[in-house]
């Protein structure tokens, strides 16, 4: 039989496939060290885990779980319609945002024949879904201090760009632009190239008003917004996101959408996190606190960090990324080197945690660096 006829054949673009790299978990820490207690900082999750609200709705439906969900979750699109003060026809609820960004992607981008275009870094989906496609992918580094060159982003773009993808605040940085430079971008941008904006960490933003676009969303036919349930929710790992984007769009997504991509689990859980506005409240404030006094607390301790609008901080330590990174690991703590996937080895990616786990994280660099 030839290879072509090999019924474990692929397509190339799966066959080289490098898969996304995650954090590290708990359970892995905790058995390769010995360590009963560890502390991850490594995946931008909630600090104060999930909501009492979120657990009872999951343990009051958890009977119900044979049943397949409300095709189309339209108790939840309605509910994040009401959150984002959007008409419903614009949300597209999904698998976590990184389904929204698959979706898009295979809705938008012909194989072979078009484009995407984003900075470098960036949140490695983009990369690696386009790769899946076949669709090319470019990139504009960002700037020696990573804020945003747009010329450079936008001299990328030409009649085969289908999406134009834009992470604000950014990840793995923090930096976070005025949403007059969005809106600049958006008007420049050729019609039938969306820009896509992954607004994954905008509620930790302390100004949401003046860097999103998303309150006047109904101004830009061509721009396309992802939230996502996983960091400020406390919803990582039940996955869930969606995607708000003009009607007409949101249409063509939902219809070729795997059915039932949202569990019933996600529907019912979303459902109570948006209702559980303090649960919401308490993890904005958590993480403004913990932003200030971690990023102080770490210049003191002579690491580089750079300004954040994020639930994470962008750090260079005063030794090599990659010691600092095992030497926390055996003190159980993980936090995210950027070497794979980002191409930053010098940088660590640190989310922000409890009181109590910033001030851990801080004693045990005090012990590392003294070591
Ligand atoms: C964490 C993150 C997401 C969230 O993805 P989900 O699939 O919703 O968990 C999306 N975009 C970026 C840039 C992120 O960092």
């Amino acid at each position: 039989m030839s290879n072509s006829t090999n019924a474990r054949a692929v397509r190339p673009e799966a066959q080289a496939f490098s898969p996304y790299v995650p954090g590290l978990t708990i359970a892995e820490i905790k058995e390769r060290y010995g360590l009963s207690d560890v502390i991850k900082l490594a995946s931008n999750e909630n600090p104060l885990g999930a909501s009492p609200l979120v657990q009872k709705a999951l343990k009051d439906n958890a009977g119900l779980i044979f049943r397949y969900p409300q095709s189309g979750v339209p108790r939840l699109q309605a509910a994040m319609a009401r959150r984002f003060g959007l008409d419903p026809a614009c949300v597209v609820p999904g698998c976590g945002s990184n389904g929204i960004i698959d979706l898009l992607i295979r809705v938008k981008a012909a194989p072979g024949e078009h484009n995407i275009v984003a900075f470098k870094p960036c949140f490695s989906v983009y990369q690696l879904q386009a790769r899946l496609c076949g669709v090319e992918f470019r990139q504009a580094p960002l700037r020696a201090d990573f804020s945003f060159p747009w010329d450079d982003l936008s001299a990328l773009v030409d009649e085969r760009t289908a999406i134009v993808f834009v992470t604000t605040p950014d990840n793995p940085t923090g930096f976070c632009p005025p949403a007059a430079e969005l809106e600049a971008l958006a008007r420049a941008l050729p019609p039938y190239c969306l820009l896509v904006i992954d607004e994954a960490y905008m509620d930790f933003c302390a100004d949401a008003a003046a860097h999103s676009l998303l309150p006047r969303l109904n101004d830009f036919p061509n721009v396309a917004v992802l939230r996502t349930f996983s960091k400020s929710y406390g919803l990582a790992g039940l996955r869930l996101g969606c995607g708000l984007m003009h009607p007409e769009l949101a249409g063509v997504l939902r219809n070729v959408s795997i059915p039932f991509a949202v569990s019933l689990a996600a529907e019912e859980a979303g459902l109570a996190a948006l209702e559980d506005t303090a649960f919401y409240q308490e993890t904005l404030r958590v993480t403004r606190e913990g932003r200030t006094w971690l990023s102080a607390e770490l210049k003191k301790l002579g690491c580089e960090v750079w300004p954040s609008q994020s639930n994470f901080l962008l750090v260079k330590p005063p030794r090599p990324a990659r010691e600092v990174f095992e030497a926390l690991l055996q003190r159980g703590i993980i936090v995210r080197p950027l070497s794979s996937g980002y191409n930053l080895p010098e940088h660590l990616r640190i989310s922000i945690g409890t009181a109590q786990e910033n001030a851990a994280l801080v004693k045990a660099l005090q012990a590392v660096f003294a070591a």
